[in-house]
């Protein structure tokens, strides 16, 4: 595994659960807004196998979960056995992934390897070229393949203008129904981007999304505005 990153301690990314995330190196695709450039593109120092999984033996009884993230997670050719070892210890695992690899996902679910799959769906399928080549056909088949599989998951999308517009997200949520959690994150500029003319891009206010607002309330949707 090639890890860049290790977070100790988490509120955040396993609902309910304290845990700590894990950031894998590399990422097939390139979202122009991507803050992690120096992750995606392999420019950090690797953190061994052998000391994440010392740390993580060492709090298991204090943390109860783990979330493996990127880049892009299921690019790592050991993925799965990293992911077995980890729940092997008695945690919690949760995998995040943009969806563009759904023979990988699919072999995740059948072996059980998760509890939770937090997938991004970026956009509108006819905006995906913007991530760079992207096959909407996996991005579906992905959706499908966690919308079947059992594991508890979400879907989440983050409002970033030029990316995603008020009418994407009413798309979305009608070709993404049925979804048990779907979760629509404000978009905030971290610099430096993997495109520098996206840098201090303002989100959208609450006002820009009223009809997405409304639709939100009746299909009961989650929206993170900060
Ligand atoms: S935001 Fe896009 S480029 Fe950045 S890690 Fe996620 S999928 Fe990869």
């Amino acid at each position: 595994m090639k890890i860049g990153g290790l977070q100790k301690l988490s509120l955040l990314d396993y609902p309910d659960h304290l845990c700590a995330v894990i950031w894998t190196v590399g990422c097939n695709l390139r979202c122009p807004y991507c803050y992690n450039v120096r992750l995606v593109r392999g420019d950090v120092p690797l953190i061994s196998e052998e000391h994440v999984m010392g740390f993580l033996e060492e709090r298991k009884d204090r943390l109860e979960a783990v979330c493996v993230t990127g880049g892009e997670p299921t690019l790592q050719p050991d993925l799965l056995k990293f992911l077995g070892d980890i729940r092997e210890m008695g945690y919690l695992v949760k995998l995040d992934t943009n969806g563009t690899r759904p023979d990988v996902l699919r072999e995740i679910i059948e072996r059980g390897s998760v509890d939770y799959l937090a997938m991004d769906v970026k956009t509108s399928f006819h905006r995906y070229h913007l991530m760079g080549d992207v096959d909407p056909d996996d991005i579906r088949e992905s959706m499908e393949l966690i919308r079947s599989s059992g594991i508890e998951y979400e879907f989440r999308t983050t409002l970033v203008p030029g990316v995603v517009f008020p009418e994407d997200v009413l798309e979305l949520v009608r070709s993404i129904s049925p979804f048990k959690r779907y979760v629509l994150q404000d978009y905030e500029s971290r610099p430096p981007h993997i495109d520098p003319d996206t840098e201090g891009l303002e989100g959208y206010s609450e006002g820009d999304l009223r009809e997405v607002i409304e639709m939100m309330e009746t299909k009961a949707i989650e929206v993170c505005f900060k």
